[in-house]
């Protein structure tokens, strides 16, 4: 096997495109129309999980939509790869997830590991595949779904009505320009900011945090690590280290530090003095199998990084003829870093407000005014809770508190279960530095 950086990953992909050993199918990426659309009902921007998903709901519904991407598919995107109940509700909801499960790395446990070197396995139904497969599926699902695939195409900035309305974009292909009319944008771009910006919709050009990643090969360790582990210590404060269980031997290995951006009084947030690489560095010489991962395992990339918006927080949700879906709108867990599954969520937030009145010759029903309010009520539903990851997210400052959590999970069954119910989303990480939670912690 070649020691690319997703041979691995590539390999699941071949089985997803029909190209190996399944049973050959139609492509839908090789079957893109090669000349662009000119208009449409919903230019969806960005087919990562939550453009993917928006499109894939519209077009089952019979709205004309066009998913638009920089990329051609497969692409790579730098994540941990890591889906945890909510993506596997998401993907449920989106008729995937049978094709999905076939390809991905099970697992039943998250390890969370302290600075002295203890750790609890918390019960979860967590699993691990690349994001250049998962994407692709997406990408393909809404494809089927009755979406045109326009890529690769960057979203340049809006086309704007006379009264200041949103009424398609200004995309490029190379130096080609190409414009696209549309009823509504639907804007999915992730955590970089140019298009949110492009698009007025930027309050926050910084991101939240940064995290990277790399891949490795060990099928040594496979047999040991087989729960997506999270690791803390003092000498990584501030963030966390991860290894993560890929299908066939490959591990995703990384470190993020989701709050690396320091909010100023101003709202802007600044980055902290941090080198990531270093971070990085430090977590494997702290935690013996991310080392021994890093000196013996057969690498297959370099170490990538990439910013992360949380807490939806930093841009605009709506403006009229544009909704903001998925990390655009700042849909990652502070904590965790976790954003895939919420990511799929508001993107179909977003297609059930463009739904909600019925449509009427060709045309989707309802105002600009309750469509976005639709759309932002939806949001709004989500935030409380990425409020509680943001004030968990503050473990990452106390590594001393991951060691209290694990003992006490290790001797009461009812923290576990409390622990295991976070993982699950039936509760929230945010008890965790209440006061309550604090007194439930030392004596459950
Ligand atoms: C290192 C790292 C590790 C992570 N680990 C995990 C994890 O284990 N589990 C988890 O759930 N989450 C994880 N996350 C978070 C997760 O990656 C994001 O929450 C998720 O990708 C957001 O999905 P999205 O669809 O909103 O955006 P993205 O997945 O970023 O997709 C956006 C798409 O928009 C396209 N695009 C951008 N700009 C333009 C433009 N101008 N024109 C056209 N197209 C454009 C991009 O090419 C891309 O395909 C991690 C993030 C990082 C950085």
């Amino acid at each position: 096997m070649p020691a690319s950086p997703d041979s691995a990953p590539a390999a699941v992909h071949q089985r997803v495109a029909g190209t190996a050993d399944s049973a050959p199918q139609a492509d839908p990426l090789a079957d893109a129309p090669q000349s662009w659309p000119t208009q449409c009902e919903v230019l969806v921007v960005g087919a990562g999980p939550a453009g993917s998903a928006c499109a894939q709901r519209l077009a089952a519904r019979g709205v004309d939509v066009v998913l638009v991407d920089q990329h051609v598919f497969p692409r790579d995107k730098t994540c941990g790869d890591g889906l945890i109940p909510d993506a596997h509700a998401a993907l449920r909801a989106l008729g995937v997830y049978d094709e999905l499960a076939a390809l991905w790395q099970p697992a039943a446990h998250v390890r969370c590991v302290g600075p002295r070197g203890g750790h609890c396995d918390v019960p979860g139904t967590v699993s691990v595949l690349p994001r250049k497969v998962l994407d692709d599926v997406l990408v393909r699902a809404a494809a089927r779904a009755g979406a045109q695939l326009a890529m690769p195409l960057r979203f340049e900035a809006p086309l704007e009505d006379a009264a200041g309305r949103v009424a398609g974009a200004r995309l490029k292909a190379g130096e080609q320009t190409h414009e696209i009319r549309a009823q509504w944008v639907v804007l999915a771009t992730g955590a970089v900011p140019q298009a949110l910006t492009a698009a007025g919709m930027c309050e926050r050009h910084t991101p939240s945090g940064v995290a990277l990643r790399t891949y490795v090969r060990h099928p040594g360790l496979a047999a040991s690590i087989r729960q997506l582990q999270f690791i803390w210590h003092p000498r990584i404060k501030g963030g966390y280290g991860w290894i993560f269980p890929c299908p066939g031997g490959v591990f995703n290995i990384g470190a993020g530090h989701p709050g690396s951006h320091r909010k100023l009084k101003s709202g802007k947030g600044r980055m902290q003095d941090i080198n990531l690489r270093h971070f990085f560095e430090t977590f494997c010489e702290v935690y013996e199998p991310a080392r021994r991962l890093m000196s013996e395992g057969e690498r297959l990339g370099e170490l990538k990084g990439a910013p992360l918006r949380c807490s939806l927080l930093g841009a605009r949700w709506s403006r009229d003829g544009l909704l903001v879906a998925g990390e655009a709108a700042g849909s990652t867990y502070a904590f965790s870093g976790e954003g895939i599954g919420k990511a799929l969520e508001t993107g179909l937030i977003a297609a059930d407000a463009l739904l909600a009145a019925p449509r009427q010759a060709g045309q989707l029903g309802g105002s600009d005014a309750d469509i976005r309010q639709r759309h932002e009520a939806g949001l709004l539903a989500l935030k409380p809770k990425f409020d509680l990851y943001e004030r968990a997210s503050r473990v990452n400052d106390m590594p001393w508190l991951a060691d209290l959590v694990i003992w006490r999970a290790n001797k009461s069954p009812r923290i576990m279960a409390r622990m295991s119910a976070v993982i699950e989303e039936k509760q929230n990480p945010g008890w965790l530095l209440s006061f309550r939670g604090m007194r439930k912690l030392l004596t459950e």
